[in-house]
């Protein structure tokens, strides 16, 4: 996609530091990161979101975000990595372009991904479930 700016890093137009490339995707590290080792797992098909990529390409995708997920583990020494995916503007997604992020995680490194908790009833929690639900099958 010609104004897609993972699409340019992808043809090389744009520098990265790429860290891993094969036939399908391309790792790099994140150019404002959350810290040191912040991965960026793009395949090379332009693919805007969860909704759109297709099942093999999303299981590849996830097998190599282990893989990545280890080896900043490894080589870091961290004690943990968020595995972290946007998926609309809403979502906090900026970049329209499949991508999933490895961001390595320390006790106390001051990072937060919260949510205020809702109250919610009974009654919500079993429509809500069968709701959902409905559509899985
Ligand atoms: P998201 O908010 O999930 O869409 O994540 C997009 C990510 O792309 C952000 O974490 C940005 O820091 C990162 N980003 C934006 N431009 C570049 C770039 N030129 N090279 C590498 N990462 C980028
Ligand atoms: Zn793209």
């Amino acid at each position: 996609m010609s104004d897609c700016i993972f699409c340019k890093i992808i043809e090389g137009e744009i520098p990265s530091y790429t860290i891993y490339e094969d036939l399908e995707f391309k790792v790099i590290l994140d150019a404002f990161p959350s810290g040191k080792g912040h991965t960026l797992i793009l395949p090379k098909k332009h693919i805007e979101n969860v909704f759109d990529i297709d099942d093999e390409l999303l299981s590849k995708a996830h097998q190599l975000a282990k893989k990545v997920a280890k080896a900043v583990k490894d080589h870091l020494g961290c004690e943990g990595v968020n595995i972290l995916q946007n998926n609309g503007s809403c979502a906090g997604q900026t970049v329209f372009h499949y991508h999933i992020h490895i961001i390595p995680r320390n006790t106390d490194d001051g990072m937060r991904f919260g949510w205020k908790t809702k109250e919610m009833s009974k009654e919500i929690f079993e429509a809500i479930k069968g709701g959902i639900g409905s559509h899985l099958y």
